[in-house]
């Protein structure tokens, strides 16, 4: 076990920070004085960034940190935050770590032992969910999808059976051809929202059914940034006898939740009542 405070002291930490999606307003006051304050700012292009921060009013030392370097960067970064610098972590946009690098260093503090604190910001899913229409409780992000149909389909057959609202992020050069795949899986009726262009003048939301999205984009080429949402199944889950759904929720407890989590979700997600298999969990 590993108890971490992120503000018992002032330096050798790394920051994670959230930068704007595409409206420079989204930038948060913290963020700002985080940025400005840090010893260095790691960025994932130091050219994107360096139009950024002088954007925003922020001038600081950066250094890259991107997916090619990260395995030889990290050690030295960590080298640093062991001497006391404190380094704030910034992606191209949105999130560190949010289908963007920082994992690597993420982990490699945390074998340390150095802080990392994480700032609440900007990411492209979750601003795409609030306004899906679509049940944000749950749901599974799934990142950049693999590119080929053969790898697209058992994550779109996974889609289609679940219960929770399901979010990827695709190119757009590649989305008319993704969203075929799609509605190749999908019943043709089944919702979905294409958001694109998130926070920016462009910003939309496509919503319909599969094949109507689909269609869509086969006949307007699609511009600029876009997250897909799928909506969540409404067919009834297979019927579980208690035994198995009890099997569930200890697996479930087995992994970190509560009984009482455990078994909201597995009540929520087989519509079965939660005091009853909360009663059928606790006679076993
Ligand atoms: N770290 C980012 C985040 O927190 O969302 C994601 C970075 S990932 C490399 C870039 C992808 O995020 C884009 O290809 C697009 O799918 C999605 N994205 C980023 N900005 C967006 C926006 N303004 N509108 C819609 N999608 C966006």
């Amino acid at each position: 076990m590993q108890r971490q405070s992120s503000y018992a002291k002032d330096e050798g930490k790394l920051y994670l920070v959230p930068t704007p999606i595409g409206n420079l307003e989204d930038i948060t006051i913290r963020a700002k004085k985080v940025l400005q304050q840090a010893d260095y700012i790691a960025a994932e292009d130091t050219r994107t960034s360096g139009i950024l921060l002088e954007k925003i009013g922020v001038h600081n030392r950066m250094l890259s940190f991107h997916k090619y370097n990260s395995k030889e960067r990290a050690p030295e970064l960590i080298k640093l935050m062991q001497d006391g610098a404190v380094i704030a972590e910034i992606s191209d946009a949105g999130m560190p770590v949010i289908s963007d690098p920082g994992y690597i260093l993420v982990q490699e503090c945390i074998k340390h032992d150095i802080p990392v604190v994480p700032l609440p910001g900007p990411s492209a899913f979750a601003t795409a969910l609030i306004a899906s229409g679509f049940d944000a409780q749950p749901f599974t992000y799934y990142g950049f999808l693999p590119r080929k149909k053969t790898e697209q389909v058992p994550y779109f057959a996974e889609m289609n059976k679940a219960h929770a609202t399901s979010i990827f992020y695709e190119a757009p050069h590649r989305l008319s051809k993704t969203l075929q795949n799609l509605a190749s899986v999908l019943p043709a009726d089944r919702p979905i929202v294409a958001a694109r262009e998130l926070t920016k003048i462009h910003e939309e939301f496509v919503r319909g059914t599969v094949q109507e999205v689909a269609e869509y984009f086969a006949e307007n080429a699609p511009r600029g940034e876009f997250v897909i949402l799928v909506s969540p199944s409404t067919e009834e889950p297979e019927q579980l006898s208690w035994k198995e759904l009890i099997k569930l929720v200890d697996a479930q407890v087995a992994a970190g939740s509560s009984k009482k989590d455990a078994v909201k979700n597995v009540a929520k997600e087989h519509r079965v009542s939660k005091n009853e298999l909360y009663d059928k969990y606790h006679e076993q």
